[in-house]
């Protein structure tokens, strides 16, 4: 293990040594919370980091840009990766150890075993990405094997991928505790994401207008209006407010992510709303609860 000055968090980069970290916490009685990132750490990342903190004595993040998960064509290769920056923002989370794996720690040669959750891959973002969720709960699975943890933390800012790894979970009956963490936002109500980088100035001015269309309609919904009339005003604003194409807006069952009928919300019950547009080339996606 390479424990660097505390400015930096220690790092293991294989299987081997982190499982011995990990089992010598559990053989002296302390739990252990996972968060699982791409890096380009921001402040989101790290109130995971803080959620875990209070959660268990311990706290393993790890840092992987999965290939199975982007498609040729998306970011892969250019999706912003600094482990220098990266490792001291962890360090000041109070992380106790980064898992950096190589991509044939996680996918040995000649690995033919993938996770998927049928269906609820495939609806919303899985519809415009088509292979996304399937890489993702391939990798989650395999970390989880890795890190062994007893609780793991994901953002409610990616809400159906929280879904999707709360019910693989259950079916194949991993004893971690699933938690959510509410979604870290600039000023502007713009949520927090690494790919945030790539917006230019002025579409970075425009990009907010994402959170304020969806927290404009869930006020609606909350108070009785149509679900129909007012997802369509949700489009309207989002292209008035300089985003190009937008894949979704949406309101829907918050566990099984199934479309909701177009009728006003029951009172006492509560949805999910989400979008997801294209600012320049730039993908964003968001979600809000709503209630009545
Ligand atoms: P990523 O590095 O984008 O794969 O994200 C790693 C984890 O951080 C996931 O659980 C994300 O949902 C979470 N995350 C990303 N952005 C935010 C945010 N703005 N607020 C809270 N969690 C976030």
């Amino acid at each position: 293990m390479n424990s660097k000055t505390d400015r930096s968090t220690p790092t293991v980069r294989t299987r081997a040594e982190l499982l011995r970290q990990v089992m010598d916490w559990k053989r002296a009685g302390e739990t252990v919370a996972f968060v699982p990132t791409m890096g380009a750490l921001h402040s989101g990342h790290l109130s995971l980091i803080e959620k875990a903190r209070e959660k268990a004595s311990r706290v393993v993040a790890s840092i992987f840009v999965n290939p199975t998960q982007f498609a040729p064509g998306e970011d892969f290769d250019t999706y912003p990766r600094d482990e220098a920056a990266d490792l001291a923002k962890l360090a000041s989370a109070g992380c106790d150890l980064a898992y950096l794996p190589t991509v044939e720690e996680m996918y040995p040669e000649g690995t033919l075993t993938n996770v998927r959750v049928e269906s609820m891959s495939d609806l919303l973002d899985g519809i415009y990405r088509p292979h996304f969720f399937y890489g993702v709960t391939t990798v989650v699975a395999r970390l989880f094997l890795h890190v062994q943890p007893d609780v793991a933390v994901f953002g409610e800012k990616d809400y159906q991928q929280l879904q999707i790894i709360r019910r693989m979970v259950r079916d194949l009956a991993f004893p971690i505790e699933v938690l959510g963490a509410p979604t870290a936002r600039d000023a502007d109500g713009l949520a927090q994401s690494s790919r945030n980088l790539y917006l230019t100035a002025e579409e970075r001015r425009n990009a907010g207008a994402l959170q304020a269309a969806l927290h404009r309609a869930a006020m609606r919904l909350g108070a009785g209006a149509l679900p129909s009339e007012v997802l369509g005003e949700a489009r309207t604003l989002l292209s008035h407010s300089g985003f190009g194409k937008v894949d979704y807006v949406t309101l829907v069952d918050p566990a099984t992510l199934l479309d909701l009928p177009d009728a006003p919300l029951r009172e006492g019950t509560a949805a999910r709303l989400l979008g997801a547009a294209w600012m320049g080339r730039t993908r964003l996606i968001d979600n809000i609860s709503v209630s009545r």
